[in-house]
Parts: structure tokens; C-alpha cells; sequence
């Protein structure tokens, strides 16, 4: 899989040669190239923000950067609309295609694959599991990190007349920029790729996973010793009793949703519920 990482800050990036993810990079599982935005700048100072139109305070990162920036990484492809839409014969604007989180995953255009731009952002959809597995089975994907008060919203907009563009919230708190989302997607997808983690199997256990986890947080774990100051693992997890096991987790995670995420049980589809969850 192809990452291209955009930033003001690629010092941040520092950690993907670590653990896991290092590891994918070096087997080239993952190949992560991280580019600095102020290389598409032209002027002394490099700038690549400007006073909001509208006033206001905070400044915002200017089109034209990204512009060039997008264009190097993955080229028009030439006859699509660019950023100024020429008037149709007739008068009429032609109307772009609008490319975002309900295209094709792996589009592919005249001269190859087609990337998916990340766009991190407090004001996104929420970032899920499900995305990470989604972004996981693509090819490409490029990641624009924002600063400041954020990117003008030109370039997400102009963007998607040739690429899917999904602009995508961790949460609903606001960071000082894209880097720190970035690194937490990269992680949530890199490990669900084939390859990078010891044992894959482990994914499908965990909370958010698709399938029977996919709306339910992972009920508590233990490892030796079985008693640690004076409190014993649960007798069920030294059984032996691999049904029993299995029911007692199940159990565990049901509660431990109800308790910590009551919202995520009433989007349990009916169709995974069986007579012992209803129970619970
Ligand atoms: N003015 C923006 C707003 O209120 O929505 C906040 C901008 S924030 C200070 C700067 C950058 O941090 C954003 O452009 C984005 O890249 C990143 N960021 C901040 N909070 C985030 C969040 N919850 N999820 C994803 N990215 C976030």
C-alpha cells in the first residue's frame, strides 16, 4: 500500500519507522513517503497561510500550496476539469463528478490508480473501524494535515473532481493539527495489513471489529500470574472450556458496552443478537 503524507511538519512522522509500522515499511508492505508542504511554495518566506476572508482570528492554509502539491502527486489526468471550470458550450458550467466516501475504493483512471485524499478535520464524519478496514483494501492514499484554522476549502473541493476525498474526524475535540490524526489513522490501518501483525487472527476479537465485535467493546484480558496481589483471574478463563470462554467474553463485552458506550448496543444488528446476548 502507498502513503503519501502531506505536512508543514514532517519531523512528526518520526514514529512510522517504529514498532509495527516500521517494520511493514521495511518487508514493503506499507511504502510512506512524507513530503513538505513548503516545497510547493515560491516565495521567500515559504508561506502557506493567510489572514480568513470574512475576518476573524487565525489564519488558514492557502489554495494554491495544496494545489500544486496534489497536482505533483498524482497528475490530472489530462481533458478533467482543473480548478478554474471552463464555461460549457451553451453557457452552462460542466458539472464535475463529486468524489468522496461512496466511490469506488479502487478507482482506477486513464493512467492508473486513482489515490483516496484524507483529509483530517474536527468538522468530518467520525473516523471508525470500518473505515480503517475500507482504506486498508486500497492501493493509495494521501494525507493532507492541517493547520491552523484549517485548509481553504477550495482544495478539498477541487480535489474531488478527480480523486475521492474523505474528510474525516478522531473526535469531537480540536487538536493543534492533522499530524497527530494522521499517525492514529495510519496505525488503524497498517496493522490490518496482511503481513503486519504476528497473529491476524487477533483483529477479528477486537473491539469495533467487523463481523461479531462490530458494535462492542472487548471485555477485560488477563495473563499470568493467576493470582496478582490478591486478586485471582476468573476461574472460567482457566477452564479449559473453550465454548464457556467464548460465552463469558461475549458476555463481558455486551456489558462492558452497556456500561461505557450504551449508544453502540442499540446499533447491534438484530441478525448477530442470540438468545444468551439478549439476556445479558
Ligand atoms: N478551526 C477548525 C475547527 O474549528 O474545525 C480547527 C482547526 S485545528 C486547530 C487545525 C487542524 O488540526 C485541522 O485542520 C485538522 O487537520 C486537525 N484537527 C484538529 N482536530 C481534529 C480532529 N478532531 N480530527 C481530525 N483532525 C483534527
Amino acid at each position: 500500500m502507498k502513503l503519501d503524507v502531506i505536512t508543514i511538519f514532517p519531523e512528526y512522522f518520526a514514529p512510522l519507522d517504529i514498532s509495527l509500522l516500521g517494520k511493514a515499511r521495511r518487508a514493503g508492505v506499507l511504502d510512506v513517503r512524507v513530503h513538505d508542504l513548503r516545497e510547493w511554495t515560491h516565495d521567500r518566506h515559504r508561506t502557506v497561510d493567510d489572514t480568513p476572508y470574512g475576518g476573524g482570528p487565525g489564519m488558514v492554509m492557502k489554495p494554491d500550496p495544496w494545489g500544486e502539491a496534489l497536482d505533483a502527486l498524482a497528475p490530472r489526468v489530462p481533458g478533467t476539469p482543473s480548478g478554474t471550470i471552463p464555461s460549457a458550450p451553451g453557457g452552462g458550467l460542466p458539472t464535475p463528478p463529486v468524489l468522496d466516501e461512496t466511490s469506488p475504493a479502487t478507482s482506477e483512471g486513464a493512467s492508473g490508480p486513482v489515490p483516496r485524499l484524507i483529509i483530517p478535520t474536527p468538522s468530518g464524519r467520525p473516523f471508525t473501524q470500518a473505515d480503517a478496514v475500507r482504506y486498508a483494501a486500497e492501493p493509495w492514499l494521501i494525507f493532507a494535515c492541517g493547520r491552523y484554522e484549517g485548509i481553504d476549502s477550495r482544495v478539498a473541493e477541487e480535489a474531488r473532481t478527480r480523486m475521492p476525498v474523505d474528510e474525516v474526524s478522531l473526535g469531537d475535540f480540536v487538536l493543534a493539527g492533522g499530524e497527530v490524526a494522521v499517525l492514529v489513522m495510519v496505525e488503524a490501518i497498517g496493522r490490518l495489513l496482511p503481513g503486519v501483525l504476528g497473529n491476524a487472527d487477533s483483529v477479528a476479537d477486537d473491539s469495533f471489529a467487523p463481523g461479531a465485535m462490530e458494535s462492542l467493546l472487548e471485555g477485560p484480558v488477563y495473563t499470568k500470574p493467576p493470582v496478582w496481589r490478591e486478586r485471582p483471574v476468573p476461574d472460567i478463563l482457566l477452564s479449559g472450556h473453550h465454548g464457556a470462554i467464548a460465552r463469558w467474553r461475549r458476555d463481558e463485552a455486551l456489558r462492558r458496552t452497556a456500561r461505557h458506550r450504551p449508544e453502540l448496543l442499540s446499533r447491534l444488528a438484530p441478525e448477530v443478537l442470540d438468545k444468551h446476548d439478549r439476556a445479558v
